[in-house]
């Protein structure tokens, strides 16, 4: 089954549950101080949970675009070193409102995964939270209640809270979780170990796909707990895991999600995907970041100086850095894979096609850029570690030097310096940054915001860039 299908099987599947199919939220989030980019499939409904608003139908289902590079949840570091983990990627989920609740959540899951998509259940085990006295909480017997009608129940593991019991903050909505993991090991793996003892442990191949969770308590400001009036259901499911356990992979990256950038990736390097693990980690990352790149330009974020732009730029030099270093790639070469992407994704994500031309010129501007002066940055890096052998620590100074003259992001250079067994003294670059912000103040530069919200205070949605040149900095916004 392709990966198209899947999907459209998972949204068919949740419609004739009778949910509201709606459109994924960007990717970019523009009104709200906590948040740069959208991380769960929940985030657009917060408001429903928290009370704020009423939600209009009480069962929706869609694919989220998300991006798990800053604040709660960072992947970044895992990205392309393991096969699961990515910086964007689609998590599909279904919600109850105050509609049902566990048993009806956990039917339709183990249905739709076992019926319409075949995954073998004996492959499967799920978790169910095991209680917390410190907090007063009880198992979640009632959960492990419902999934014994599902599946054998020592495939049922009891999990901390750690892994299965969620919360939105400090305060507010939380209650208990359910995972589902599968066991992708080769039948003769299996029979050696047990899975069960595996789950939750980071295994590239027993992976946590759909995460359950079933909010019935709110956290007063006090750490307390009450029931909440109404209980509600949010649930999570990573698409390309999903893609690849139906598909019989043992990476995302083999599935056709990712496929065809890696071909295009491998063939342009002159290098076989699959035959050394350094070129395909390379190969991994940047067929990973193109996508968070490409949709963050898509949904109005460009890459920039500072916030959520830098966080786009970063993701960029980093891929950048890994083709050129890896893959022998001396000229910009990500943005011819933008067409690869607004062909895979022009019925789900229409938005990348539309803006197809702007995103590859803005891509390949900020390459063109990078490149001018990442071979001398990587020198001096270079001659840095010959000079400090013995201490096997960056100056940061330096690294702060790196960073102004010749645009390495601090985590880039943390990196470069993690492959040679180096690390960076952060403190110092966080001391020239200071001082060199400091000195830049004094004469008196205003930093300009990337970003310019035409009705302040009003909720907006970013529809579009005005013009298709890529330093066109002007959006145009339409209230909603
Ligand atoms: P993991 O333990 O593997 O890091 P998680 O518990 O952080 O996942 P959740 O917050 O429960 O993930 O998100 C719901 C689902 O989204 C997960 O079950 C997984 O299938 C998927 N998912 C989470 N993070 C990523 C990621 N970085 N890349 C791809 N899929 C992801
Ligand atoms: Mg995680
Ligand atoms: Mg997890
Ligand atoms: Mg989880």
């Amino acid at each position: 089954m392709d990966a198209k299908t899947i999907r459209k099987n998972f949204l068919d599947f949740f419609q004739e549950k009778q949910h509201e199919i709606v459109p994924s939220a960007p990717l970019v989030v523009k009104n709200d101080p906590t948040l740069m980019f959208t991380n769960a499939g929940m985030n657009q409904f917060k408001d429903y949970f928290l009370g704020n608003k009423t939600a209009e139908t009480t069962r929706v289902a869609d694919t989220q675009k998300c991006l798990r590079v800053s604040g709660k949840h960072n992947d970044l570091e895992e990205v392309g070193i393991d096969t699961y983990h990515h910086t964007m990627f689609e998590m599909l989920g279904n919600w109850s409102f105050g509609d049902y609740f566990k048993e009806e959540a956990i039917a339709w899951a183990w249905e739709l995964l076992t019926k319409r998509f075949d995954l073998p259940k004996d492959r499967m085990y799920v978790t169910v939270f095991e209680g917390d006295s410190s907090d007063g909480l009880e198992a979640d017997n009632e959960a492990a209640e419902f999934w014994k009608k599902h599946i054998e129940e020592d495939r049922i593991i009891f999990a901390s809270k750690k892994d299965n019991f969620w919360e939105m903050g400090d305060q507010g909505p939380c209650g208990p979780c359910s995972e589902i993991h599968i066991d992708l090991r080769d039948e003769t793996e299996v029979s050696k170990v047990s899975g069960k003892s595996l789950v939750n442990e980071d295994h590239p191949l027993v992976v946590e796909i759909w995460n359950l969770v079933f909010m019935q308590f709110n956290r007063k400001a006090d750490g307390s707990l009450e029931p909440l009036p109404a209980k509600h259901v949010d649930t999570g499911m990573g698409f390309e895991r999903l893609a690849m356990a139906i598909q019989g992979k043992k990476s995302n990256y083999d599935t056709d999600v990712f496929q065809p950038m890696i071909q295009f990736l491998a063939k342009k390097a002159g290098k076989e995907y699959g035959k050394d693990e350094k070129t395909d980690i390379a190969i991994r990352v940047i067929a990973d970041h193109i996508r968070a790149i490409t949709f963050a330009i898509a949904d109005g974020q460009l890459p920039s100086n500072n916030k959520a732009g830098y966080v786009i730029r970063r993701i960029l030099r980093r891929a950048v850095r890994y083709g050129y270093t890896f893959l022998g790639f001396e000229e910009p070469f990500m943005y011819q894979l933008v067409d690869i992407l607004a062909d895979q994704f022009k019925e789900v994500f229409p938005e990348v096609v539309a803006q197809q031309d702007l995103i590859e010129k803005v891509i390949k501007q900020e390459e063109a850029a990078f490149l001018r002066t990442l071979d001398k940055g990587l020198r001096i890096l270079n001659d840095l570690m010959e000079s400090n052998q013995s201490s096997k620590v960056i100056p940061g100074k330096e690294a702060f030097e790196l960073y102004d003259t010749y645009g390495f992001p601090f985590d880039l250079t943390s990196l470069i310096a993690r492959e040679n067994d180096f690390s960076v003294d952060e403190k110092g670059f966080n001391e020239a940054m200071t001082e060199q912000k400091n000195r830049s103040r004094a004469a008196a530069v205003s930093e300009k915001s990337d970003w310019t919200v035409v009705h302040p205070g009003d909720e907006v949605n970013f529809v579009g860039y005005d013009s298709t040149t890529a330093s066109a900095q002007i959006l145009r916004y339409r209230e909603v």
